[in-house]
């Protein structure tokens, strides 16, 4: 835990010139606002205003102003924007945005809404730890430095150098994490030419949401100074695989992980089984937050890796849900695959949370796991074993998500009500737009 007199004496140590100021909209991108490194006390005791009504799912024009109140726990020197000749750099802070009416944590704030859920999980006695594994490729860039989708090497799944050209970039991305506090726990070629993996240790939910904030800032940035583009778009090729952002989930209490149970054949806790079912019941309305692009759809296509049905398997990874093996009891934990990088982390991980925790309110139960590849499942193997699949569109996701009463509180009305305008006016537009494959197929046939 750090003080705001500790963070003022880092900014003093560092050299710290500029202090970028950083929040979130409601469809996860970052905001930032720059202030001299003199004006910092000011932003901690005073905070920074700002007007919300040009932020993406804010507010109204005439409630439009809104304050930043910097925690003091993610203070970070940014490390791409390397030291000046006269020993400057720059730092970031997240921030919670407050309503200046009110003075109340602002109800569009991703990032309350992730508090909100962590509070309801202390108040029946659990914190939520959570590990995600972002994947993501690297384009070159055309002669005008816009991205492109010729992928920068033709590595595949756990490849060496020369073939994985990116390992140096990898390795830049590593440093630059570290250097940032990340503990960085392995780092591959996927699966995909041009494809790459990083995962970071698992923490609390609050701390992992902007990680992977930061985690999409630093892989750009490096990107970048390399003169390539990383993207974190779910499906950028079509026949080959998308990137994904499994999330290990399991909850503490003290320092017991309470998923853990040694009698059990899967080494599963009846509150991790319960979480579960949560996880499983609510899956449908949990796909459009934790995919919520028209592009993550393509990803969500048999045969790829990613899943389709909503079933749970110690074994396959065709499943929405596995288990991992687990060495230790600490690490007893579920893997939910179905989020992809697109996400807004901070709503992500709220849905998920909130998802579990009603499975272990109303007691629920989670059907045994499916041990064969569901891919090769007919629809009457499916039927008959009561397996759902996770919406196949954009728009089946947000009129799942209309109809589940547990994720729409969990997200709160304004958040939902933004969120579900934003993504039917995307989904509309795609609808009516025509696309690449269209000219490719008609356009000469007719
Ligand atoms: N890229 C796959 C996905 O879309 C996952 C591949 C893997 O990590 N084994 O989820
Ligand atoms: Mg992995
Ligand atoms: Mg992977
Ligand atoms: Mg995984």
């Amino acid at each position: 835990m750090m003080t705001k007199a500790d963070i003022l004496d880092r900014i003093d140590e560092e050299g710290v010139d500029f202090l970028r100021l950083q929040f979130t909209d409601i469809l996860g991108t970052v905001k930032n606002v720059s202030i001299p490194a003199g004006q910092a006390e000011k932003a901690f005791s005073e905070g920074i205003y700002f007007d919300g009504s040009s932020i993406e799912g804010f507010v109204r024009i005439q409630e439009s102003d809104m304050r930043l109140e910097p925690d003091p726990d993610t203070f970070a020197v940014l490390p791409w924007r390397s030291r000046r000749s006269d020993g400057t750099v720059s730092a970031r802070l997240i921030c919670d945005v407050i309503n200046t009416t009110t003075g109340e944590p602002f109800v569009g704030d991703p990032r309350f809404v992730l508090r909100r859920a962590i509070q309801r999980a202390k108040d029946m006695g659990y914190e939520l730890n959570a590990g995600p594994e972002p994947e993501f490729f690297i384009f070159e860039q055309d002669e005008d430095g816009r991205a492109t989708t010729k992928t920068h090497d033709a590595g595949g799944y756990f490849d060496l150098g020369p073939k994985d050209m990116a390992q140096e970039i990898r390795a830049e991305i590593i440093y630059m994490l570290q250097e940032m506090g990340f503990e960085v726990e392995a780092s591959h070629h996927e699966v995909a030419r041009g494809q790459h993996e990083i995962d970071f240790k698992y923490d609390d939910a609050l701390t992992t949401a902007d990680n992977i904030a930061t985690f999409r800032a630093v892989v750009r940035a490096v990107a970048g100074l390399h003169g390539v583009h990383a993207t974190f778009m779910p499906k950028p090729i079509s026949g080959i695989n998308g990137s994904g952002m499994h999330t290990h989930l399991s909850l503490f209490q003290g320092g017991t992980n309470l998923f853990h149970d040694d009698d059990d054949e899967f080494n599963l806790s009846e509150e991790a089984y319960a979480f579960l079912g949560g996880i499983l019941e609510h899956a449908p309305a949990i796909t459009a937050i934790c995919n919520p692009t028209v592009n993550s759809y393509k990803r969500l296509v048999p045969g790829y890796e990613a899943p389709i049905y909503i079933a749970w398997s110690d074994v396959n990874r065709s499943a929405l849900v596995r288990k991992p093996a687990a060495r230790v009891p600490a690490a007893s934990r579920i893997e939910l695959r179905s989020p992809d990088p697109s996400c807004n982390p901070y709503l992500a991980l709220a849905v998920m949370l909130h998802a579990g925790l009603d499975g272990i309110e109303k007691g629920m139960e989670a059907p045994g796991p499916v041990r064969e590849n569901i891919y090769d499942f007919t629809e009457a193997d499916r039927l008959e074993r009561g397996i759902e699949t996770l919406p196949s569109t954009l728009g089946q996701a947000v009129n799942a998500l209309k109809e589940d009463d547990v994720i729409l509180d969990a997200l709160g009305s304004h958040v939902s009500e933004k969120f579900i305008e934003a993504k039917t006016v995307e989904y509309t537009e795609y609808l009516a737009s025509v696309s690449g494959w269209e000219l490719e197929r008609y356009l000469e046939t007719f």
